[in-house]
């Protein structure tokens, strides 16, 4: 399993493009690349995204990705940093040539969210119009796309609109989506139990300064909490790649400075274009 870090940044990316914060000034000052943050999504081998944002153009050029041999999406929700219609409506005839479909996972929510979007921009009315195949999942209730397994669960995040964590197995390799979310909620540490996890991506957003924040985004501190959690568990081992994402300028983004709370922690942290080989 191969997956590919395209995008470690909260909704309004970083530096905000508009921020006069400390956080985003220091981002301009330093000019370290791992500062720079486009919105979350990853790449699972060379087949599967993971969220589709708004940052999609300039991440598969900068990280030359071959976005023709992508065949499915999965949305672990609705936001507007995750989602992005806009670009899946330039797959309509007269815009792109293409001929194979392209499965979008995701709650019902999320993918009337995306069907919504992809209306209003006036040109589309269906997904059969841009070739997408949606496929509603719900959580806690697995399914397999090919060779790739997946579990989705629930988020501690945005109420009422079913948003989805996932554990993805492919080859014997398990990877946890863990972005955009608070603390685990009971029913998903349940589901947890007797996994073994290769690699996390967990939520971060709230990052060093709103170190104890727990409900829908976690600070860094509920980051720890949570792989200390699934270390006594067992899901995780010493092997297990646990890592920190998802921040926002508002809560401290600088890397240099989130290596130094994360490391004592074994929990490494994520940067745009940081490939695991597991
Ligand atoms: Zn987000
Ligand atoms: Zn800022
Ligand atoms: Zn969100």
């Amino acid at each position: 399993m191969r997956i590919q870090i395209l995008g470690t940044a909260a909704a309004e990316a970083c530096p905000a493009i508009f921020c006069e914060c400390e956080n985003c000034r220091e981002i301009r000052r330093k000019g370290d690349p791992r500062d720079v943050r486009r919105r979350a999504s990853y790449l699972l081998d060379d087949d599967t995204l993971i969220d589709f944002g708004p940052d999609a153009f300039f991440q598969a050029t900068t990280f030359q990705i071959d976005l023709t041999k992508i065949q499915r999406i999965l949305f672990t929700h609705a936001h507007l940093d995750h989602q992005n219609a806009t670009d899946l409506m330039w797959r309509h005839r007269g815009y792109s040539q293409c001929t194979r479909s392209l499965k979008v996972f995701g709650s019902h929510y999320t993918l009337s969210m995306l069907l919504h979007r992809l209306t209003a921009e006036g040109e589309s009315v269906s997904f059969d119009e841009v070739l997408v195949e949606p496929v509603a999942l719900h959580a806690y209730q697995p399914s397999t796309d090919g060779d790739l397994e997946i579990l989705p669960l629930e988020a501690d995040h945005a109420p009422g609109k079913a948003p989805m964590l996932y554990l993805l197995t492919r080859g014997g390799k398990t990877l946890l989506v863990g972005n955009d979310t608070g603390y685990f909620l009971p029913e998903v540490w349940k589901h947890l139990e007797g996994k073994h996890i290769d690699i996390a991506l967990l939520d971060s957003t709230s990052s060093l300064k709103y170190a104890n924040q727990e409900r829908g985004h976690m600070g860094a501190a509920i980051v720890v909490k949570v792989a200390e959690r699934l270390r006594e568990m067992g899901c995780a081992d010493k092997a297990s790649r646990l890592v920190a994402t998802h921040f926002s300028h508002n809560g401290n983004s600088i890397h240099s400075e989130l290596e130094a709370y994360f490391a004592p922690h074994h929990i490494e942290v994520a940067y745009d274009g940081l490939v695991f080989e597991l």
